[in-house]
């Protein structure tokens, strides 16, 4: 008996002990597979050259502290690409998962609305309980769709102004904001949204920055920034264009086509509003312009240059404030452990390299995206990777960060498993095609490949036109080896290219191809109080 009752008492301890260990574990369980937040911030033509974290030049003099907070507490990524470098088609193929051609939007100019109909990963993330919003700039035409709540930038066309911008609320309401600078709007927004969401869902949330985009107008409380000293000026500021026959041809110099609305000159009074607007856009198509009658030739292009560059790095540090005051959102609400937070830009950016201010090139200053991302229960603190990413992976991969099946028909593929200590590179090559010409900056339509060591470009719509790079030996692009290299390296990229212009569906004959650059959409929607589709 007495050993009968001595196991019975075991089995019930053994049973509590049992229950107790299944009940921790389930509940640990649960914690981990808790959704994943998601915060994907992005800026306009934030170049990486211009957030410390990458540790440039440049940015050792204009630090971004909080957006580095990214990257040190989670990972840096240095091979991203935009697969066309420009606005509207990166942030649809960003949304879409891809390529320009197969989702529609291949221009800003002539290139019609993005169609929203179409799937988007915020779409996916909203029909799996998330609660979605996107606050900040949209500039894609048509009424926001997979989001319950959206505020974004109406006027200029979806561009926005840094002062009194307009936005749109759910498609319905036109607002707006006359007390504060753009970026401080965007960043109470998003605090308020946070503040006030459901919090028995989660959320997916894309809060994004107009600044630091053209014409570069900062926040008052940033004027002084950078008075004290003068940026060192790139390597190739001074680039003669020799051996890239397109590159010569660019309406997009600092020193030529920098207009006196980008110096912040101010109109003579008397003038007509359309005169006062010509005059401010002098300088667009060439014009010679100086702010008076003693600066000319490399000190007016080095005046024109340390105007742009300080006024492009006082609009990032409104961002970088606007950044920090979120992930402190997050640390304070304990909010961090669960959500993933992204930071990057739309495209890369000049900051005076090849003596160019924009993008659209598929040379790497704007072929290549910052990109930082963090979340403590997926990335290890402090990572770096070198695999190669194009923007039409971001959507497949935050869906497969927070468990989500990804729909088959995105183009981009998921890189979370760079995250989980497999770094070498998933892809040997990525792929590039712009097709908007000649406005803005005459930029001519090309396509290509870049593979760790080399790229391909080729220009195809008013000329044929080959260029290649060694950027292990010339990192800076300015030479052309095209036709010095040897027949089989030439043969093997041209042989890649064409095996990803099939993959991606992309291989149309040029004839198409230039009648794509060619063909008008008109945009639909274009400003505010108009009845967006
Ligand atoms: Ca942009």
């Amino acid at each position: 008996m007495k050993s009968n009752n001595f196991f019975s008492l075991f089995n019930i301890i053994s049973l509590f002990l049992i229950s107790l260990c299944a009940c921790n574990s389930t509940k640990e369980k649960f914690q981990e597979n808790k959704p994943l937040n998601i915060i994907y911030i992005m800026a306009d033509d934030h170049a990486y050259q211009a957030i410390s974290a990458y540790e440039s030049e440049i940015s050792k003099l204009a630090p971004t502290p909080n957006i580095d907070r990214i990257a040190k507490e989670g990972a840096r990524m240095d091979a991203v690409y935009c697969t066309n470098s420009i606005c509207g088609p990166s942030r649809s193929s960003i949304l879409t998962g891809k390529f320009s051609h197969v989702n529609g939007f291949y221009k800003n100019v002539d290139g019609g609305d993005f169609n929203g109909e179409q799937l988007t990963f915020p779409k996916v993330f909203q029909k799996n309980g998330y609660q979605t919003a996107v606050i900040g700039k949209w500039h894609l035409g048509t009424k926001p769709t997979g989001f319950d709540y959206s505020k974004v930038l109406i006027n200029q066309g979806g561009q926005g102004t840094y002062f009194n911008p307009q936005f749109c609320i759910n498609g319905k309401d036109t607002v707006t904001e006359t007390k504060l600078h753009l970026t401080k709007v965007i960043e109470n927004d998003c605090l308020d949204w946070l503040s006030n969401r459901d919090t028995t869902k989660p959320f997916m949330l894309l809060y994004q920055f107009k600044a630091p985009h053209r014409d570069w107008r900062p926040d008052s409380m940033y004027h002084d920034l950078f008075n004290n000293f003068d940026f060192p000026l790139p390597e190739t500021f001074n680039d003669n264009y020799e051996g890239r026959i397109a590159a010569s041809e660019n309406m997009m110099e600092i020193g030529r086509h920098l207009n006196r609305r980008d110096m912040k000159q101010i109109p003579p009074k008397g003038l007509s509003r359309r005169d006062s607007l010509r005059w401010l856009a002098y300088g667009d198509k060439g014009q010679y312009w100086s702010p008076n009658d003693t600066l000319k030739g490399d000190a007016l292009k080095y005046w024109k240059f340390q105007t742009y560059i300080k006024d492009y790095l006082r609009c990032v540090a409104g961002v970088d404030r606007a950044v920090g005051s979120v992930l402190d959102y997050l640390d304070e609400n304990g909010l961090s452990e669960n959500t993933i937070v992204v930071y990057t830009s739309d495209q890369g950016f000049y900051l005076g390299e090849h003596g160019w201010f924009d993008k659209r090139w598929m040379y790497e200053e704007s072929f290549k995206m910052p990109f930082l991302i963090k979340n403590p229960r997926v990335i290890k603190a402090g990572t770096t990777s070198d695999a190669m990413l194009m923007n039409v992976d971001f959507a497949p991969t935050l869906l497969d960060m927070a468990g989500i099946e990804i729909p088959g028909e995105m183009q981009g593929k998921s890189f979370k498993e760079v995250f989980g200590g497999n770094q070498k590179n998933k892809r040997k090559s990525v792929y590039y095609h712009y097709y908007e010409y000649p406005i803005w900056h005459k930029v001519q339509p090309h396509y290509g490949v870049k593979t760790n060591r080399y790229k391909l470009m080729y220009f195809y719509y008013t000329m044929d036109e080959w260029e290649l790079y060694d950027l292990k030996t010339d990192p800076n692009e300015m030479n052309n080896i095209y036709s010095d290299a040897p027949q089989d390296l030439i043969d093997s990229l041209k042989k890649e290219l064409e095996a990803l212009r099939k993959e991606y569906k992309d291989d149309d004959s040029l004839e198409q191809m230039r009648r794509m650059t060619d063909t008008v959409i008109k945009r639909v929607y274009n400003e505010p109080n108009k009845i967006m589709k």
